[in-house]
């Protein structure tokens, strides 16, 4: 197994050894300045004032919105010829981040940023982003992304919505409804999909002022409280030719290359919460008292705060190396030519597993840490005075958008395979060579030898259950099985590579606890690395074939962690000693 092999996926058949990542630890000078100009504004503006973003006072928010426009927080996915930043991933992840801790204002801000600017960034003619790029980036106006319907969510492709050209060939006249549509009560312009005939899915640009076009109630719903989330109504709604994005009977491109990177700021978001409701869960941990000591000096509740902050570590180090991926690979491209955007997306859909990886690892990672953080606070946690209460609620959505888990998990094997089947990609000799019994080499050294051996272990893992299982490839079951093997083995590698590189620049305590998150993933992601692999081989194999994989998904995942307990304490009192999250 080499390592330069680094296509989307090929991570897995690479050894770990020669991969470069990016780490968090590599921010430059310039990029912590953006993300303190964003804390520093969330800080100030926006979580004082949390409540009247609950209780939808749109206009605050619309007011607030504004004022991250002025200071050029909306610009840094807009091209640079259009007075935008054209910021690196990693920098804008950094950013959201920031912002995530107030979920509905991130709603709204990455509603308006992400789905709601790039699509016409991406596919818009120099005519329409004239006409509305700048009036979006400004904060003029705001924009909104329309794909789901009442009957469609995540087959976006069987929409109802219909566009039939006039007469007179000047417009194309919109019917149909949609469902959820984030920002409704205050977007001026939206995204809009629906089927030319009926037949060919594209999108347009809608404005609000179209006659015909109505937003409907807002919905009341479990988290997110401050968010607008309403059904839109088209009735022959007449939208100017020059209004269709892209073209004609292309929609799905635009509805899934601006997915891709909405998954990873879906994972970041994730991350963002998470660790607040960890800062939350340590101060609380410190001053709480029963027993007559604070609750955090009990190994129950220090196993938690353990689990959170190796749980936030491990995001952190998924998201950061996804973004630095795709950094990489648009800093390769010429950005001269009309076709940039394309090659662009070409470049981002390289990674379209790595990005569905990080939207489902994190976003389950989350569930955990709100989960423990509640349960930290004891019944105060399930009161709306505490923080955690909204945090609990709020992160529940973020493993339904964006392409609902399942969907991500069935998406990242059926890419791998596509690539393999398509590309001649080693893939499938090499999963011939590890049931024939050939052992993964590794050439990993230093501090995380043992670690770095069990990665290539349960890549070979990977590879003999791939094998073994491969005549129930079509079974969503045993897809779903992979994925969580794929995930795991990229969570584990992305921990391992992070805490390697930062390692020998870190002061001793941090070395130690560096150390110490890296046993923790380690223990944990094998143990569901191989449980995983289990469970797709008893769906699949009987017999004496089970029982042989059995014996070798034994032997694959085997890890001997010593000191776990350790481990996990000298990461508690760090994230109580700091009150937060530690890295
Ligand atoms: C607060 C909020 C904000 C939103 N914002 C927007 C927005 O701004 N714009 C927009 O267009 N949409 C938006 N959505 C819609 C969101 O993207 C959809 O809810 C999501 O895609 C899931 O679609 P659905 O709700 O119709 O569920 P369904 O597609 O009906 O899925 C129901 C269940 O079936 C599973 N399932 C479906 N198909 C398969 C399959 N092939 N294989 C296996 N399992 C399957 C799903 O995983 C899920 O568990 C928003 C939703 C909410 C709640």
């Amino acid at each position: 197994m080499k390592s330069n092999l680094l296509n989307g996926g090929e991570f897995l058949l690479a050894d770990a050894a020669g991969m470069e990542i990016f780490a968090p630890e590599e921010f430059t000078v310039e990029q912590k300045q953006i993300a303190e100009t964003t804390e520093e504004f969330m800080k100030k503006e926006i979580f004082p004032n949390i409540d009247r973003i609950e209780d939808k006072d749109f206009a605050f928010i619309v007011e607030k919105m504004r004022q991250c426009a002025e200071l050029g927080l909306f610009l840094a996915e807009v091209p640079e010829e259009y007075g935008g930043l054209e910021l690196e991933k990693t920098t804008n992840m950094l950013m959201i981040e920031k912002v995530a801790p107030a979920a509905s204002f991130c709603m709204a801000f990455s509603g308006h940023t992400g789905i709601g600017i790039l699509p016409m960034v991406y596919y818009g003619t120099p005519d329409q982003k004239e006409r509305y790029l700048g009036k979006l980036s400004s904060g003029e106006w705001f924009g909104a992304y329309a794909l789901t319907e009442p009957g469609c969510g995540s087959d976006p492709l069987s929409s109802k919505t219909t566009a039939t050209l006039t007469q007179d060939g000047r417009h194309y006249m919109l019917n149909g409804v949609k469902q959820f549509i984030t920002n409704s009560s205050f977007a001026d312009l939206f995204t809009v999909f629906a089927k030319i005939d009926g037949k060919h899915f594209s999108a347009f640009l809608v404005e609000k002022d179209f006659v015909g076009f109505t937003v409907g109630d807002e919905e009341k719903k479990m988290g997110l409280k401050g968010s607008s989330t309403t059904q839109l109504f088209l009735d022959h709604v007449l939208v100017p030719v020059e209004n269709l994005l892209g073209e004609p009977g292309k929609g799905h491109k635009i509805a899934f290359n601006v997915l891709n990177v909405g998954r990873l700021k879906v994972a970041t978001q994730s991350l963002g919460m998470g660790k607040a409701a960890l800062a939350e869960a340590a101060s609380y941990a410190t001053e709480r008292k029963q027993f007559g000591q604070p609750i955090g000096e009990f190994g129950a509740i220090k196993e938690k705060l353990a689990d959170m902050t190796a749980a936030s570590f491990a995001s952190e180090s998924v998201i950061y190396r996804v973004a630095g991926l795709l950094d990489g690979r648009i800093a390769q491209l010429d950005k001269s030519g009309s076709d940039y955007y394309e090659r662009y997306q070409k470049a981002i859909e390289e990674h379209a597993a790595e990005c569905a990886i990080a939207k489902v690892f994190c976003t389950e990672q989350l569930d955990m840490v709100v989960d423990e953080a509640v349960q930290i606070h004891g019944g105060y946690g399930y009161i709306s005075e505490y923080a955690v209460e909204r945090y609990y609620r709020d992160s529940r959505i973020q493993r339904i958008f964006e392409g609902t888990n399942e969907i991500n998990r069935i998406l990242i094997p059926t890419m791998l395979f596509r690539k393999a089947d398509n590309n001649g990609s080693v893939l499938w000799d090499l999963v011939k060579q590890a049931r024939e019994g050939a052992v993964t080499e590794t050439a990993y050294a230093g501090e995380f030898v043992r670690e770095g051996a069990t990665i290539a272990r349960l890549k070979q893992l990977f590879l003999t259950v791939l094998g073994a299982t491969a005549s129930a490839r079509e079974q969503q079951e045993v897809l779903l099985a992979i994925a969580d093997m794929v995930i795991t083995i990229f969570a584990l590698e992305s921990t391992l590579l992070r805490a390697d590189k930062t390692l020998s620049a870190s002061s001793e305590a941090k070395q130690n606890l560096l150390k110490a998150v890296v046993k923790v993933i380690v223990f944990d992601l094998t143990g569901k690395c191989g449980l995983a692999a289990s469970r797709c081989c008893a769906y699949v194999l009987k017999g004496t074939e089970l029982s042989d994989m059995r014996r070798k998904i034994s032997e694959l995942s085997d890890c001997q962690i010593e000191g776990l307990l350790e481990a996990k304490q000298l990461l508690a009192e760090a994230s109580k000693d700091a009150g937060k999250y530690y890295f």
